[in-house]
């Protein structure tokens, strides 16, 4: 093969990729709904997995464009609801929390540290400087006999001095409590939305540990 340059294989060189026209109009008529994971365990994203099967009867109306799934780090076209899992604990938590404030229709809280930020929230009774001494300097399971050293780097997002929860940085528009909430809850809220109704979460499939 001839090697005529290494800008020949760069992405931008290459055909643009385009859907069926039936397909792309039927895709367009679905809602479309992002996920993200800020400060948290990602047990919540697991509560969306529990699902399972009745998932599947909303795919008809429902694209999911982003996901910790697909892990596309941006959304690339506005969607209908957008979910959120974890609180907000550095810069980067901001950023990408207000891109989706900006870019979704209706924001939802999941979990309990996106409602009040959770177990990551339990740093906000000491100093940041402290809890980093605490988890770098002072840990029992620091590598032995080396220098303890708080990792620092421009390249690592700057971590706020609280952990927020989502609704005291942009406006949230609905809450599922839990840690984490019940599938169904998630699934009851989705439904509820997709089908043009009232959110009615019933108390029954609501957690509040
Ligand atoms: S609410 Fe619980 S399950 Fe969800 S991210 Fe926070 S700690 Fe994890």
């Amino acid at each position: 093969m001839k090697n005529s340059g290494r800008s020949e294989i760069f992405a931008h060189d290459l055909p643009a990729t385009r859907l069926d026209p039936a397909l792309q109009a039927k895709r367009d008529q679905k809602i479309k709904v992002a996920m993200i994971g800020l400060c948290g365990c990602w047990g919540c994203t697991l509560s969306f997995l529990d699902m399972d099967e009745a998932l599947l009867g909303l795919l008809d109306k429902v694209t999911i464009l982003r996901s910790s799934i697909t892990d596309i780090k941006r959304i690339s076209e506005r969607c209908r609801i957008g979910f959120i899992e974890g609180g907000v604990a550095n810069e980067e938590n901001i950023e990408t929390l207000q891109h989706f404030r900006e870019n979704c229709d209706i924001l939802i809280s999941v979990g309990a540290c996106a409602i009040w930020g959770g177990v990551p929230a339990m740093r906000n009774d000491v100093e940041l400087s402290e809890c980093l001494d605490e988890a770098y300097v002072h840990s029992p399971t620091r590598v032995e006999n080396a220098i303890p050293v708080v990792p620092w780097s421009e390249d690592l997002p700057k971590i706020t001095t609280k952990v927020y929860p989502c609704h005291e940085v942009v406006k949230m528009d609905y809450f599922i409590p839990g840690c984490p909430p019940d599938g169904a809850a998630i699934l009851k809220v989705l439904d509820d939305l997709v089908n043009g109704r009232e959110v009615d979460l019933p108390s029954s499939i609501n957690r509040y540990d």
